[in-house]
């Protein structure tokens, strides 16, 4: 069960949804021929590519090829719902700066932010999944070393985001603060769809969310560095639970902020 409804969360949304600013001219566009209803852009992003490899199996299985199936799907399934429209970071194996993502889906207004990672660790035991949403920086040790080892030497800059305006400022915190929620619901949904292990919601200083202006996370959807879960991502069948998971998750966020009341939030 959520743990979304209390007070907190609740104003957090209702600031959110008042200093939504989004550019929505693309939610409008008829996917489905029709332009009279609401619609949510649903940013997917297809960690890594190109010369950015990311993790390598202990089977060779290459981190950029994972992430980029399972966005695919993922997008595959969230077509089925006609009030979506997704956007891909990439849909084939080319490098896509980091923040040039956060960017593309700032400026296209989407709603929510998932960006799709394999994880690797110096313990082959290690297994299972975890959500991560921002920290200003990354406190524990845990959390610099997979920033580094998901970001080291392709981030454009490490500089710190400094608003534009107050209004920016507020946007800013606020989309970092609604994140939680939503990354504990991804992180509910994908293990709850792939029986893996819960490695928690956590948080650390991601460049690849530092400038969302949306609730904004990284899956990290298995260990390449297991055996037994490295085996298990090889599996399109395995990578397509992955995909409903966090199209799971994508959908009962509705539940929380309902489409449409962003717009309806910003008309007023
Ligand atoms: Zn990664």
């Amino acid at each position: 069960m959520l743990a979304m409804s209390h007070w907190a969360t609740m104003r957090l949304v209702f600031l959110f949804l008042l200093i939504s600013g989004h550019s929505l001219s693309v939610a409008t566009e008829p996917a489905n021929g029709r332009s009279d209803q609401p619609m949510r852009i649903v940013y997917i992003d297809a960690g890594h590519g190109g010369m950015n490899t990311g993790a390598v199996g202990v089977d060779g299985l290459r981190e950029k090829d994972v992430s980029l199936d399972i966005a695919t799907r993922m997008a595959k399934l969230l077509k089925k719902h006609t009030r979506y429209v997704t956007i891909l970071s990439r849909t084939e194996d080319r490098f896509v700066g980091l923040r040039e993502r956060t960017r593309q889906a700032n400026q296209k207004g989407a709603e929510l932010f998932v960006s799709i990672h394999v994880n690797s660790n110096p313990s082959p035991s290690r297994a299972g999944i975890e959500v991560y949403s921002l920290a200003a920086a990354s406190h524990d040790e845990e959390a610099k070393a997979i920033v580094l080892r998901e970001e080291g030497g392709f981030v454009e800059s490490t500089q710190t985001i400094m608003p534009t305006s107050v209004m920016h400022g507020l946007r800013l915190a606020a989309s970092q603060r609604i994140s939680v929620p939503f990354g504990r619901l991804v992180l509910e949904e994908l293990v709850a769809s792939t029986g893996a292990r819960n490695q928690g919601l956590r948080q650390a200083s991601f460049a690849v969310l530092k400038e969302a202006m949306m609730p904004a996370v990284v899956a990290e959807v298995g260990y390449l560095s297991n055996v037994e879960e490295a085996e298990k991502l090889q599996d399109p069948a395995y990578r397509e639970l992955i995909a409903e998971g966090l199209v799971s998750a994508v959908l009962k966020w509705e539940s929380v902020v309902p489409i449409g009341s962003v717009q309806a939030a910003q008309a007023r």
